[in-house]
C-alpha cells in the first residue's frame, strides 16, 4: 500500500471541503471496499478523510417517508423497525449482500459507491479503461461471464455489483449530498449512477468532494407486495449474476403499478420502465409476468460468455414477481 495522509472529519462541511481541496483525497467510511482496492493498488488516494465519527447514522421519519443516514451500517439499516415494516424490499436486498461481518462495517454511502467486481479492474497488469482511461477494456474480448448485457459501451462492459441500490431504485429514493462550503443538493437515485459511455472511469454523477449525507425514501405503497431475488454462483458471500427488485401495488388481483429493477446486468441498477408499463392494469398472473420479463430483456446484447444471463434474467423476473404477488403461494 502507498503512503497516505489520514484525517478524521469533525463535521460534514469540513469533510467535503478537505476532499474537494485535494484531487487525490477520498472519504473513508467502513473501508470494506476502499481499503481492499488500495491494497491491490487499484485506488491510490494520498489522503483519507475518515467519516466514521460524523453523526450521520440516524434513521428517522421525514414527510411521509424515511431518511437513512449515510454512515448507518448496512446491518442497522436492514434491522431498523421503520425499514423492516415499511420497506421490506430494502431489508431483503441488504441482507442478500456480503456477509454479517461485512454488513456490520459497511455503510449505506459506501455501499452505493462500491466499485465494480470486474476481474480486469482489479488486475493492474491488465488493460482497463475504468482504472486507467485509454488503456482498453480487458473484458470486452476476454472472460466476460459476469459482465453486462444491457447499456454497455465498447469502452466498458462492467456491471454495478451492489444489492442495496437495486431496491433503492425500485423505491425511488433520493440521495442528499453536501459539497464544499456546505452546498447541499439532492440527486434522484435513477440519476445517481452512470452508464459507461465514453467515460467509464466515472461511476456516478457525484462531484469530487461531495459527501453523501443521507438517502431519503418516499412513502411506499409496496410494503405488502415486494421481493428481492438474487441469483449467484453460491448461496452466500457472492455478488449477483442477476438480481431482481420487484414491487407491486395490487387492487383485488389487478396491478395498479409495478417496479422492476434488474441488478448484475448493467453498469447501474437497470430499472425497466417498459416492463413496469407492460404490467400496469394487468392481472397479477404468471402470464403477465412472463410478458413483462420478455419486455425487460428485449434490448439485451450479450457478450461472448454471458448469453445465459438473458434466460436467467427472464426467469428471475417471473419468479420475483410471483413471490411479490404471492401468486400460487410463491
Ligand atoms: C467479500 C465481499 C463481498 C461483498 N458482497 C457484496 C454483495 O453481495 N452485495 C453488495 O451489495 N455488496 C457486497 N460487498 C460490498 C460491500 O457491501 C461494500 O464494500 C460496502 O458496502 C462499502 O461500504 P463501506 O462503508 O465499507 O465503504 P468504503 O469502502 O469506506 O468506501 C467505498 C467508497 O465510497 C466512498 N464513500 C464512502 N462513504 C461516503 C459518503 N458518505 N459520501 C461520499 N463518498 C463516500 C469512499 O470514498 C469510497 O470511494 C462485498 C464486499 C466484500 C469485501
Ligand atoms: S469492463 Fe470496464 S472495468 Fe472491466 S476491464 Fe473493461 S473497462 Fe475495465
Amino acid at each position: 500500500m502507498r503512503p497516505f495522509k489520514y484525517a478524521r472529519a469533525s463535521d460534514p462541511t469540513a469533510a467535503a471541503g478537505a476532499v474537494t481541496a485535494n484531487p487525490q483525497a477520498k472519504f473513508l467510511a467502513g473501508g470494506t471496499n476502499l481499503l481492499d482496492l488500495m491494497k491491490e493498488d487499484v485506488e491510490r488516494p494520498n489522503e483519507l478523510v475518515d467519516l466514521t465519527r460524523l453523526k450521520l447514522t440516524e434513521i428517522r421519519r421525514i414527510r411521509g417517508g424515511v431518511s437513512i443516514g449515510a454512515l448507518a451500517t448496512n446491518t442497522d439499516t436492514a434491522n431498523h423497525p421503520l425499514i423492516r415494516r415499511n420497506y421490506p424490499l430494502l431489508t431483503q436486498a441488504i441482507v442478500a449482500g456480503a456477509s454479517g461481518q461485512l454488513r456490520n462495517m459497511a455503510t449505506n454511502g459506501g455501499n452505493l459507491l462500491q466499485r465494480t467486481r470486474c476481474q480486469y479492474f482489479y488486475d493492474t497488469a491488465m488493460p482497463c479503461n475504468k482504472r486507467e482511461p485509454g488503456t482498453g477494456c480487458g473484458a470486452r474480448e476476454g472472460l466476460n461471464r459476469i459482465h453486462a448485457i444491457l447499456g454497455w459501451s465498447e469502452k466498458c462492459v462492467a456491471t454495478y455489483p451492489g444489492d442495496m441500490a437495486n431496491a433503492l431504485y425500485a423505491l425511488e429514493a433520493v440521495v442528499r449530498v453536501r459539497g464544499a462550503g456546505g452546498r447541499e443538493r439532492t440527486i434522484p437515485i435513477d440519476e445517481f449512477h452512470r452508464l459507461p459511455g465514453e467515460t467509464p472511469e466515472r461511476d456516478t454523477n457525484l462531484e469530487h468532494g461531495e459527501l453523501i449525507e443521507a438517502i431519503e425514501l418516499p412513502g411506499s405503497s409496496f410494503a405488502k407486495n415486494s421481493h428481492y431475488l438474487k441469483v449467484r454462483d453460491r448461496a452466500s458471500y457472492a455478488f449477483a449474476l442477476v438480481a431482481v427488485a420487484a414491487a407491486l401495488e395490487l387492487d383485488r388481483g389487478t396491478i395498479r403499478q409495478a417496479r422492476v429493477v434488474l441488478g448484475g446486468v448493467a453498469h447501474k441498477p437497470w430499472r425497466s420502465r417498459e416492463a413496469e408499463a407492460a404490467l400496469s392494469g394487468k392481472p397479477a398472473s404468471e402470464e403477465s409476468f412472463r410478458q413483462a420479463a420478455e419486455v425487460a430483456f428485449k434490448d439485451a446484447k450479450p457478450l461472448a460468455h454471458n448469453g445465459y444471463k438473458v434466460e436467467l434474467g427472464k426467469r428471475a423476473v417471473v419468479r420475483a414477481l410471483m413471490r411479490a404477488s404471492k401468486v400460487g403461494g410463491a
